[in-house]
């Protein structure tokens, strides 16, 4: 049976000298991974080999959890040209696919989520020709709260996540913890040995984020470091392009 879809493509390995294993975040089909056979002949039903972040409409025919699916038809429209003038914009849109790719399940669909990926990429696209660092950081990390959310790990925010106090500025130390799912305040960090401190202006952004499009770099980098953490924690292995989006910060 054939399904015909909107994707974008999340991952792309080569299988032999002239094929492909691609995996794409399709619309309506959510993840599936597919063999996209002759993809890297010089005439291939495809245009040529299929890109990381390329995007179109995809037929592929018998996706389902336990194998791969074929790919018929792919007129794939290629990454913007912004993205590839910036490579802070490059890597963030790279490091949210690989989130995608971990943190979904085959053939489960996410259509709200698609519709977020691809407005990261249109976003960023943008703001790669004239927009500051802070402001593709910013973007990359309301992606990944949202992406959170979506798959059903929406952390505890406003919240001590273990007793329930609310955040606020008389905390004297705030901390995260992957394992509480959330903020925790300094009575009950100590339950939580994985979990990394904060700055209280970061803990009070993430508990108020209708204010995070005024918060500094500096403090977006330090939730981004903590948002990496995270991720660590939950997939069991840092993502790979962690490292690009991380500003090293002196301690
Ligand atoms: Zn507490």
């Amino acid at each position: 049976m054939l399904t015909k879809d909107r994707a974008v493509c999340i991952r792309a390995v080569d299988y032999s000298e002239t094929s492909q294993i691609v995996t794409f975040f399709a619309r309506l089909a959510g993840k599936i991974s597919a063999i996209a056979k002759g993809s890297k002949r010089p005439k291939s039903a495809f245009d040529g080999p299929i890109e990381v972040l390329s995007y179109g409409d995809i037929v592929f025919t018998d996706a389902d959890k336990d194998k791969l699916a074929t790919l018929t038809e792919y007129q794939q429209q290629p990454m913007r040209g912004g993205l590839r003038r910036n490579l802070f914009a490059l890597d963030s849109v790279l490091f949210a696919a690989e989130l995608l790719n971990r943190l979904t399940h085959d053939c489960d669909p996410h259509p709200i989520l698609f519709d977020q990926f691809v407005q990261l990429i249109g976003d960023l696209d943008e703001q790669a020709a004239a927009g500051p660092r802070r402001d593709i950081l910013l973007r990359l990390i309301l992606f990944q709260l949202a992406l959170l959310r979506e798959v059903g790990l929406r952390p505890n925010l406003k919240t001590c996540a273990n007793c329930k106090r609310p955040v606020s500025s008389d905390w004297r130390e705030s901390y995260f913890s992957s394992s509480a799912n959330g903020l925790v305040c300094r009575d009950c960090e100590m339950n939580f040995p994985e979990r990394v401190q904060l700055s209280g202006p970061a803990a009070r952004t993430l508990a108020n984020l209708g204010q995070i499009a005024q918060t500094p770099e500096n403090i977006l980098d330090e939730i981004e470091a903590v948002l990496i953490h995270h991720f660590t924690e939950t997939l069991g292995q840092r993502p790979k392009m962690a490292a690009h989006v991380l500003k090293s910060r002196p301690k």
